[in-house]
């Protein structure tokens, strides 16, 4: 890396920790935000410090919220019926962009991965499987990405949940194998979901 002035290397090998940042991109943010005024770039040093302290995971779903329940899991107008269990917080947008979607979420905090050591006690499986007990929910709609992790964590859950009488439905197919259900759009994600078929 070349002289950088201690304080401006220290600015870039943070940004270079963000993912999809490399050291072009880094170097050009920093001095960016060299050349903004204090309040402008103090502004996103606050947004940062003000989301950490803030957001924290739903005691019921494990989204991120500033408020605990989260509005799903709060709100009086969702079908309690439903539940869509989602790998990372962000897919839940993708189910919401469909509008189609009024159930509840669960949110695993990844999927199964051997290889990677994430196993089912490593997951969010043991809290989605004590809200099923209460005998009201219908139908689980797994929403894991189409990845080999998000099948066999799709797998698992339905071998897991049929057997307590739940229906376990998987998204259908028109999301292209091995990507996230961050970049579905809103037209395909709507297809999946209602294309979803019984595991
Ligand atoms: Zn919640």
């Amino acid at each position: 890396m070349p002289d950088f002035a201690a304080p401006i290397a220290r600015l870039i090998d943070e940004l270079k920790r963000l993912p999809g940042i490399g050291q072009k991109t880094a170097q050009r943010l920093a001095f960016h935000l060299l050349r903004v005024t204090p309040e402008e770039a103090l502004a996103l040093a606050d947004a940062i410090r003000d989301a950490k302290e803030k957001i924290r995971e739903c005691s019921v779903c494990n989204n991120l919220t500033d408020t605990d329940p989260c509005l799903y899991c709060s709100s009086p107008t969702r079908n309690r019926k439903t539940i869509c269990v989602v790998e990372e917080p962000h897919n839940i947008l993708a189910v919401e962009k469909t509008r189609q979607y009024s159930g509840l979420y669960h949110v695993l905090g990844g999927a199964l991965s051997p290889l990677q050591g994430v196993g089912p006690e490593q997951l969010k499986i043991k809290s989605l499987i004590e809200r099923l007990k209460g005998g009201a929910l219908e139908e689980i709609i797994i929403c894991t990405n189409p990845t080999a992790e998000g099948e066999a964590t799709a797998v698992y859950l339905s071998k897991l949940i049929k057997p307590l009488g739940v229906r376990v439905t998987r998204i259908g197919v028109g999301i292209p194998v091995g990507s996230d259900l961050e970049y579905a759009d809103e037209v395909t994600m709507l297809k999946a979901l209602e294309g979803r078929r019984d595991l």
